[in-house]
């Protein structure tokens, strides 16, 4: 049987999963299969280039990336990458960037222009690679996430305050720590 993957309720600015630090991830969990078709099907119905678990109230330690992708048409080539770690960082550069757990807002942030980094593939296979340029923002991004942290901790003062208005309107949003998006519009 052929399973049907869901749009899975993604978490907003505001919600609890999104400030924790999620434990590494065990490739036999069980459900984990399905959990992942899911993942990567919300990344795209979300029309983003990348997605942590914890966005979508998981405590998986688990990331899916899809940096080529520069239109809804292009082909799909996602990378899932389980228990990633970022071994080293090299030179600087800045991008606007946006997330999907705060829509609406986007910012310039400084990251590292080259990394290397490791994770587990669906295999279970230990990987190590490169990246530079949009992949290496990307990855640095979401493996932020994992450890509770949001592109916009990464704003000096000034920068945070000129979306100060559209963080609390998010905010106010969060009922008992919980702020989920349903549907496909907010
Ligand atoms: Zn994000």
């Amino acid at each position: 049987m052929i399973y049907e993957p869901k749009n899975l309720p993604v978490r907003l600015y505001g919600d609890e999963f999104l400030r924790k630090k999620l434990p590494e991830l065990e490739l036999n969990t069980p459900g984990l299969q399905e959990f992942i078709q899911d993942f990567i099907y919300t990344m795209y119905a979300r029309d983003g280039v990348g997605l942590a678990a914890n966005q979508v109230g998981s405590l998986y330690r688990m990331i899916v990336i899809d940096p080529d992708r520069e239109n809804k048409w292009d082909k799909k080539n996602p990378i899932v990458m389980i228990n990633p770690v970022i071994e080293s960082r090299e030179s600087e550069v800045v991008y606007e960037e946006g997330c999907i757990s705060l829509p609406e807002i986007f910012a310039d942030i400084s990251r590292s222009k080259r990394i290397t980094y490791s994770y587990t593939d669906l295999q279970g296979n230990r990987q190590t690679e490169s990246a530079e340029g949009l992949k290496a923002v990307i990855i640095q991004h979401e493996c932020d996430h994992l450890d509770g942290i949001l592109f916009i901790d990464h704003l000096g003062t000034i920068s945070r305050l000129k979306i100060m208005h559209k963080l609390k309107k998010l905010q106010a949003r969060a009922v008992d720590g919980q702020n989920i998006l349903e549907g496909f519009n907010l």
